[in-house]
């Protein structure tokens, strides 16, 4: 049997981009996915002329490598912008209402939404001395540079709404690293921004919110159709063992056991699944990763007629802090954001439940899950009667939750990785949840594989890489 240059378990974003930077480099790649069809969370779906998404909706990016993948992989013309930012309005749920979240300083301070004390105490945040624990939660972090309102009406809805998570427990470092990464270097927040303000000027780098225009399934298939790639689904890897040179792997398949060895291994898996992998591999290794907590999510997606919502929908949608509603995480208004995600004079809400906040959500039937999000959205936004399309998503382990000192095991994991020759791990319990780092983490994880087999590039481009055709065309030559 061929060997591989290296095999990656798990299909999802995170496995498919490793392949898509591995093999532009020139790498022969083979892609282990247990599923039917590779993406693994990420799934868009089309139903009465509505378009869902089952996990990602969008990627919100301001790191070059995410540029160089969509643009190198021929995507560019294929994305559809988000609503310009100027007219994405952000609500929040407060006392049964909903409100403008300012999103600027001067409209922050006229917005009868925080306190006079609140704002002085916003604007306190360049005198504030730094350095926290280590180990600071996102509570303590954000109460310590910003108050407790800030907490409480942007902090704590942010992280429950987009990282199904609990800022009480939630380690600053690991969930908000941009912003501690601030204070660490300038010693303030308000100072970094300024100061990143100026350099991403000069650097060009700015921020940029997109989908595609047949849903995220478009970036999913691109990756997945890869020259260089063999993407095989129906393969559930069962055992992974170390030998000369690389590693032995064993799938179960409907064809019966079937085995691959490669120089390098990414397990590219969620946490659970990489433990019991490795088991036999290292101990030490499976239990840090027997260790990261996951939260449930339910997604639930209702389209409607333009005319039997009340609400403008003027905006992005809106999150629920935790005193709210101990349910319903967020809404989003998917055809606000994207147009062309509901068919003309319709539109399509999608609402996340659960997390760490809801966990008895994973065991509510469908007709629950309906009931509890139309309750809540009914007088919110005015809705007359039932929509006409509702779709729901559910995920068991939707996200990691980067809960306890997680910085502590991800740096356990990392020295463990370094005695073990080959061996990667990376998937959204590393480095970031979103799209856009899992793009990113991909791009590192091939380059630190390129480094480690000081690779040939040129050389092994010339002879050993079919030539990229057409929309995937792909340039030579992995960027360092
Ligand atoms: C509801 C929801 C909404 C989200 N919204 C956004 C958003 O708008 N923007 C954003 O940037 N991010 C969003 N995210 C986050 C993002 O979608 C995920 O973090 C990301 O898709 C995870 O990718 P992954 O490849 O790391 O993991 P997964 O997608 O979990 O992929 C892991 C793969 O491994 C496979 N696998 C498991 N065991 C085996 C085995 N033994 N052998 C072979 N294969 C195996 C699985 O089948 C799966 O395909 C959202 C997530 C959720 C849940």
């Amino acid at each position: 049997m061929e060997t591989k240059d290296v095999l990656i378990i798990g299909g999802g974003i995170t496995g498919l981009a490793s392949a898509w930077w591995l093999a532009r480099s020139g790498l022969s790649v083979e892609v282990w996915e247990a599923g039917e069809r590779p993406g693994g969370k990420i799934m868009s779906t089309r139903q009465d002329g509505y378009l869902t998404e089952r996990a990602a909706s969008m990627v919100l990016n301001f790191r070059p490598e995410v540029v160089e993948l969509v643009r190198e992989a021929g995507l560019e013309s294929a994305k559809t912008a988000r609503l310009p930012a100027a007219e994405a309005q952000r609500y929040l749920l407060h006392k049964n209402c909903l409100k403008a979240l300012p999103m600027r300083m001067g409209a922050m301070m006229a917005s009868p939404l925080w306190s006079l004390r609140g704002k002085l105490r916003l604007l306190a945040e360049p005198f504030i001395f730094s350095g926290g624990r280590p180990d600071e939660t996102v509570s303590e972090f954000i109460t310590r540079r910003l108050g407790r309102e800030v907490l409480e009406k942007a902090i704590e809805p942010f992280i429950a709404g987009t990282l199904a998570a609990d800022p009480d427990v939630t380690s600053a470092a690991a969930a908000l690293p941009r912003l501690t990464a601030l204070e660490q270097r300038y010693g303030s927040l308000a100072a970094g921004v300024v100061a990143n303000r100026i350099l991403r000027r000069r650097t060009a780098c700015t921020t940029d919110t997109f989908s595609f225009r047949n849903g995220m399934a478009t970036l999913v298939e691109c990756l997945a159709n890869t020259p260089g790639v063999t993407v095989r689904t129906g393969y559930t890897a069962c055992e992974l063992a170390r030998e000369q040179g690389g590693w032995q792997a064993a799938a179960a398949t409907a064809q019966g056991r079937q085995t691959q060895f490669a120089r390098h291994l990414i397990v590219a898996t969620p946490a659970p699944v990489a433990a019991n992998l490795l088991a036999q591999v290292d101990d030490e290794l499976a239990e840090l990763l027997r260790g990261i907590r996951y939260a449930a999510v339910a997604v639930v997606h209702a389209g409607l007629a333009r005319d039997a919502v009340k609400h403008p929908l003027d905006g992005t949608g809106f999150l629920a802090p935790r005193g709210e509603s101990a349910i319903l995480t967020g809404n989003l208004w998917m055809s606000t954001l994207f147009p062309d995600r509901a068919p003309p004079g319709k539109i399509l809400l999608t609402s996340y439940l659960g997390g760490v906040r809801a966990p008895q959500v994973a065991d509510w039937d469908d007709g629950r899950l309906a009931e509890e999000t139309l309750g809540t959205l009914r007088p919110l936004l005015g809705l007359k009667g039932d929509p006409e399309m509702l779709r729901i998503d559910r995920h068991r382990e939707a996200l990691p939750v980067y809960h306890g000192a997680y910085q502590a095991r991800m740096q356990a994991i990392a020295a463990r990785l370094e005695r073990i020759a080959g061996l990667h791990l990376e998937a959204n319990y590393r480095g970031g949840v979103s799209v856009r780092d899992r793009l990113a983490r991909g791009h590192a994880v091939a380059n630190r594989i390129l480094e480690a087999q000081q690779w040939p590039t040129a050389e092994r481009q010339r002879s050993a890489v079919p030539e990229p055709t057409g929309r995937m065309a792909a340039r030579p030559g992995l960027s360092v």
